[in-house]
């Protein structure tokens, strides 16, 4: 587990890096956690799963629907939906409330707290883990005596490649 968390924070940044290796290692997670967990990652719960890890971009529902036809010409969307909640319910994608999208879990799928940095302009999802941000948060619900369901904290801005580009367009 400690090895996994030192992992997750030398995740590099989603623009430079070998993807594929992401793409790897969250799919070889996924089916080790299943095992574990004695939960069945089905055929279709796999091919959503490697079709949200295609970018660090935040998906919608209906362009994995998109994507899926080719390959699954049945797949109908309340089969994409359930895959969808089964990969939420094992934490190995995050939904994106404010894009109303999904993103792939980069911290090793356990269920966790999440701070989600996303762009406006590519649409890269940044997940960090932000332990002091969410335990502030945690003292500051526990004061209102506030029962928690989920805790996400999206900020929108623009990411460091996306500001680099800008910035070398401009001048
Ligand atoms: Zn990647
Ligand atoms: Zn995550
Ligand atoms: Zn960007």
């Amino acid at each position: 587990m400690t090895e996994a968390a030192e992992a997750s924070h030398s995740h590099p940044h989603p623009s430079e890096h070998d993807h594929k290796k992401c793409v790897s290692e969250a799919l070889g997670t996924a089916e080790q956690l299943c095992v574990v967990r004695g939960v069945q990652l089905t055929p279709i719960r796999h091919q959503v799963l490697e079709l949200i890890w295609d970018s660090h971009k935040a998906v919608k529902a209906y362009e994995l629907l998109d994507r899926i036809k080719p390959l699954q010409n049945a797949a109908k969307p309340a089969t994409i939906y359930r895959a969808l909640d089964f990969l939420i319910e094992q934490g190995l994608i995050h939904r994106v409330e404010s894009l109303n999208a999904f993103v792939g879990c980069s911290c090793s799928g356990h269920q966790h707290e999440q701070l989600l940095l996303i762009c406006n302009n590519c649409q890269e999802v940044e997940e960090r883990s932000a332990p002091e941000v969410m335990q502030a948060l945690s003292l500051e619900i526990k004061q209102a005596d506030f029962i928690v369901h989920s805790k996400a904290i999206e900020i929108h801005g623009i990411c460091v490649k996306c500001a680099q580009t800008m910035s070398s367009e401009q001048s």
